[in-house]
């Protein structure tokens, strides 16, 4: 795949921008805290230069958040519907794949509540921080710096926080709600929540995909056939615009980071390092204690020596951050390592490769409360039983490709009211978090092909002599 340019492997080169725009960060706000020239001029480069920069890169995700999740949906929920009329088979792997993203978001949701690593820094930095982005959608909204600064002083001055300036100045936002969606989520004008994705159109518009994804189920196969594949040909496409948005991130990475650390300097390390461990703690239980009893359980089998045979699948999908890019050696090996049989393997391994991504939907549930906490977004429990359901879905809609899961993630929490532009500090870092959540999607596609050829009588396990 791309990841194989010439030189240096791609994400090699996100490390690398990751690293540099750290640095260099955090030595222009070291700089920056001692010389008011300086400080002006990192603004400006700031402003001028890594906004446009990163804001690019970003944008490249955004634009096919619509397409991107309509394609997934719809063929991941017209998959599963045909599964169902494939039988046991189908209806017990679908079954094991609501239950298990349902289990992997109830640690995330634990475990982020628990550690609340979003309130890791002191209040008043956390208010920093809030304001800068504040201050960077103020002014992308058309204020000048000048009317920057009145709104803030009028937010200070005045007992409910609001600024005069701000409300004459609010013009009706686009995506007009005059045809709100039902209870929040069952859209009337599914069109118009396409084109509100990014301000809180889109669970009504998965609410959407996911009915017409079982429409498409229920339909003569004949007569849907061409839109089964035009989807196809969508979600393809899909996926290579992702590619090459991931192709920019060396340097949107960079831009972002810069931008954050020469601001907020060593703060962001804080709250990124606990951000980063409750995720990789999350997907270890899920793998360690979930997959294990799960694969000792009811696929019968050995928990470490089941991991041990499959190690090649685990550090493609490592190496490569892909589902997608890790099926031909996760199907080579559930048939030549693990024993299980071809007809159920390759169905549950190429279903689950776009539908059963557990380590994402841990992921985007952790992810969400996260910047929910950064930014002061109040979640209460009804919130948090929508992040769930959403993580769950998200879990189903995201493509098998590095980075898949961030147009989801970005168009949910721009929806909750987190600014967009804030994402990018999570990017930053997430190639290995990426890396990590991809391990535990390709693994738990495995561990369900090898409980359901238990189920079937068909789970025998290769002797430690034939392998190899
Ligand atoms: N990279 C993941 C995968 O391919 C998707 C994601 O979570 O971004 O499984």
């Amino acid at each position: 795949m791309s990841e194989k340019g010439q030189g240096m492997a791609l994400h090699n080169k996100i490390l690398v921008g990751l690293g540099l725009g750290a640095v260099l960060g955090v030595i222009a706000n070291v700089m920056a805290g001692s010389s008011p020239e300086f400080k002006d001029t990192l603004g400006k480069v700031n402003e001028h230069v890594m906004t446009l920069v990163g804001d690019s890169f970003l944008a490249m995700i955004f634009m096919i958040v619509v397409p991107l999740l309509f394609s997934a949906l719809v063929l991941g929920i017209s998959e599963l519907g045909d599964v169902a009329k494939v039988g046991r088979i189908g209806v017990r792997s679908l079954v094991m794949t609501v239950l298990f993203s349902g289990i992997a978001v109830i640690i995330a949701l634990t475990l982020v509540n628990v550690v609340q690593p979003g309130k890791a820094i002191a209040e008043s930095k956390r208010t920093e921080l809030q304001q800068q982005y504040e201050r960077d959608g103020l002014k992308k909204e058309g204020f000048t710096d000048e009317e920057v600064n009145q709104i803030f002083a009028e937010r200070e001055a005045s007992p409910e926080g609001k600024s005069e300036l701000e409300e004459k100045n609010a013009a009706p936002k686009g995506g007009t709600q005059a045809d709100p969606p039902v209870a929040g989520i069952v859209p009337k004008n599914p069109l118009l929540e396409a084109t509100r994705a990014l301000s809180g159109g889109i669970l009504p518009f998965m609410f959407f995909a996911l009915i017409f994804g079982l429409g498409l189920a229920k339909s003569d196969p004949e007569v849907v056939a061409p839109f089964r594949q035009f989807c196809e040909a969508i979600f393809e496409i899909s996926q290579k615009v992702i590619e090459f948005a991931m192709a920019l991130a060396p340097i949107g990475v960079f831009a972002l980071i810069f931008k954050t650390t020469s601001t907020l300097g060593f703060t962001i390390f804080a709250i990124l390092g606990v951000y980063a461990l409750t995720v990789l703690v999350g997907l270890a239980l899920h793998m360690f204690v979930v997959y294990a009893i799960l694969i000792r359980l009811i696929a019968k089998r050995n928990p470490w020596d089941f991991f041990r045979r499959i190690k090649n699948v685990m550090l493609t999908a490592f190496a490569t951050s892909s589902s997608n890019a890790t099926l031909p050696v996760a199907l080579k090996s559930a048939e030549e390592d693990l024993g299980l049989p071809k007809n159920i393997s390759s169905f549950v391994l190429t279903v689950g490769a776009t539908a059963n991504q557990n380590g994402t939907a841990l992921f985007e549930g952790i992810t969400i409360i996260f910047f929910c906490q950064l930014f002061g977004v109040p979640l209460d429990f009804q919130k948090q039983v929508m992040i769930m359901g959403l993580s769950i879905l998200a879990g189903i809609g995201t493509a098998g490709v590095p980075g898949g899961a961030w147009p989801v993630i970005g168009s949910i929490v721009k929806g909750l009211g987190v600014p967009a532009g804030a994402i990018g500090m999570a990017l930053g870092i997430d190639r290995i978090l990426d890396m990590s959540r991809t391990v535990l999607n390709v693994t738990g596609d495995i561990a369900i092909a090898a409980c359901v050829a238990e189920w079937e009588g068909q789970g025998t396990v290769i002797p430690e002599e034939a392998m190899e």
